[in-house]
């Protein structure tokens, strides 16, 4: 009987696993009987972008927590597919950091040549999984938003590619619930206009307290104080940001903090973190982690320990992205299709701990782009998935860290070259602080284009105040 393949999630790791399938049906090889739900109405996961917060029209919760403006916040050339380049997709050099749309219209571009989204069922959304030891058979409940109608799936092979950057991790603070401003997590953070003029606060100290700062140090805030629980960030901040350890409560519009110092605050930003949620699945088959670049309980980062007719993609840290899902979605095509052999669970659990071990000892963010490269570079050995120069792109890496160290607002108007084709990236026609349309026609046409005059007032505002 033909292998019957489930996959949940149709992000960016979904669509690879269907590429990584059609990728060998090209090659002749006899492919699984695939079905993929995804719950919106298109594929790109994070990056299909709403406007909306809370809820989406079929009252599912919104999954992505990207925002206007959002821009590339590594190299494109470190997240660029081996099997279809930046090149081959615009036909064109492009800058390096390009806007939320262009990555977006990037990632459609590949599983759009081929013929993939026969296999995708949109607006569908998994339920509730049970496996059955005997017949090693998923059965997978979903429902189809738009009839309301449950139905059940059989299957032999299960993908977990939901990702999890979309259920926020809201911690307490006392005093909050009568701070009487804005408070939000940045999930529901759409864009920075309305906090022009406003005292912002952000707790947390990753990749969200640091860009939704910038994004409305851009928009003209007055100014943005960033808390750290850990340890601060420390990049040479625009004047009007400071940094300060952990809030420890609040009174009225007052923050206070663990060094003693307190200030007021129009609005609350919570950037601190995401929660790996599954509840479609059992418990036992429910990944539970910190965000981590190397998750327990999956060997090879992808096959799930107790069942390894479970597949987990993209459920790392990730400095990797595209290529990552890639290498990965290689891997467990050829685990599943018996391409590649499992060895035993005790060493595949030791495989586990060495990697475990290896990453409690990583000294710095260098030391982390490194140990995330060499695990892609186990996993491209091991399939056919094109491979390409790692340690170049861990080269990209540590210079883009290097580049925001020295300029926070100035890392995306650097240049980047291709691992994949050897092109260089071009200068971008505008300043990502001075880029107020973030649309793919305006990135790629440029300023000469027709704006919105009422964007343009805007933008002349924010200039003159900044
Ligand atoms: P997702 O993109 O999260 O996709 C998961 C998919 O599963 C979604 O389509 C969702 O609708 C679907 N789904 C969820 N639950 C169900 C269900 N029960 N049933 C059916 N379908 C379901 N990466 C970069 O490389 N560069 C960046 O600049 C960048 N910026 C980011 C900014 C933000 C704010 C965030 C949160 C992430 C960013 N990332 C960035 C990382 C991003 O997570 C990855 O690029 C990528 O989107 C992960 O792909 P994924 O398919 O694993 O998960
Ligand atoms: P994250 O990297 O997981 O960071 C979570 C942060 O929250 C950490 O600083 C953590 O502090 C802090 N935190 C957690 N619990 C806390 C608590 N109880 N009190 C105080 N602080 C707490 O999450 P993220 O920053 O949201 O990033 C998620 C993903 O989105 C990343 O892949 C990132 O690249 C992506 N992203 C991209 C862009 C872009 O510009 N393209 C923008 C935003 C996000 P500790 O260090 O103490 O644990
Ligand atoms: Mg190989």
């Amino acid at each position: 009987m033909t292998l019957r393949v489930g996959i949940i999630g149709a992000g960016p790791s979904g669509m690879a696993q269907l590429r990584a399938f059609e990728s060998a049906r090209q090659k002749g090889a006899e492919i699984p009987e695939i079905t993929c739900f995804e719950k919106q109405d298109d594929w790109g996961g994070q990056w299909n972008s709403s406007w909306r917060i809370g809820l989406d029209a079929h009252g599912e919760p919104v999954h992505t927590s990207m925002y206007r403006h959002l821009w590339s916040n590594g190299p494109k050339e470190c997240l660029e597919f081996s099997d279809y380049s930046f090149d081959e997709h615009f036909g064109r050099a492009i800058s390096s950091f390009p806007s939320r749309e262009v990555l977006f219209d990037y990632i459609k571009g590949r599983v759009e040549k081929s013929d993939v989204r026969k296999y995708v069922r949109f607006n569908t959304v998994a339920r509730h999984t049970t496996y059955n030891e005997e017949t090693q058979e998923f059965t997978l409940t979903v429902e189809d938003l738009k009839t309301n109608l449950t139905e059940t799936h059989v299957f032999d092979k299960l993908v977990v590619s939901t990702g999890h950057f979309s259920v926020p991790s809201v911690p307490e603070f006392t005093g909050i619930k009568s701070f009487p401003g804005e408070v939000l997590h940045a999930h529901d953070f759409r864009g920075a206009e309305r906090f022009y003029g406003k005292k912002l606060l952000m707790i947390g100290s990753s990749y969200s307290a640091e860009d939704i700062g910038m994004q409305a140090h851009k928009m003209g805030a007055a100014s943005i104080t960033f808390s750290y629980r850990s340890t601060p960030m420390g990049y040479e901040w625009p004047e009007n940001c400071v940094e300060r350890p952990l809030a420890t409560h609040f009174d009225g519009r007052t923050a206070y903090f663990s060094d003693g110092t307190h200030d007021d605050f129009d609005a609350v930003v919570l950037c601190t973190g995401y929660q790996h949620k599954y509840p479609f699945l059992p418990s036992e088959l429910s990944l539970k982690s910190a965000n981590v670049l190397y998750p327990a309980n999956l060997y090879k980062g992808v096959v799930w320990q107790q069942n390894t007719n479970l597949f987990y993609l993209g459920a790392q840290d990730q400095y990797y992205t595209f290529n990552m899902f890639d290498a990965q979605a290689w891997y467990a095509r050829d685990v599943m299709t018996g391409v590649i052999a499992l060895p035993s669970i005790a060493e595949r659990e030791a495989n586990i701990q060495l990697w475990i071990e290896r990453l409690a000892a990583l000294p710095d963010h260098n030391a982390e782009a490194d140990f995330q490269t060499d695990y892609l570079r186990e996993l491209i050995a091991a399939t056919d998935y094109p491979p390409f120069d790692l340690d170049a792109v861990s080269q990209l890496f540590k210079d883009w860290m290097h580049h925001k160290e020295t300029d926070i607002l100035g890392y995306r108007d650097m240049l980047h070259r291709s691992v994949v084709t050897g092109t260089m990236a071009v200068k971008h026609h505008t300043r990502w602080l001075n880029a107020m349309d973030d649309s793919m026609a305006r990135y790629l046409n440029g300023p000469s284009q027709e704006v919105d005059t009422s964007t343009a007032d805007v933008v002349d505002d924010i200039l003159a105040v900044r």
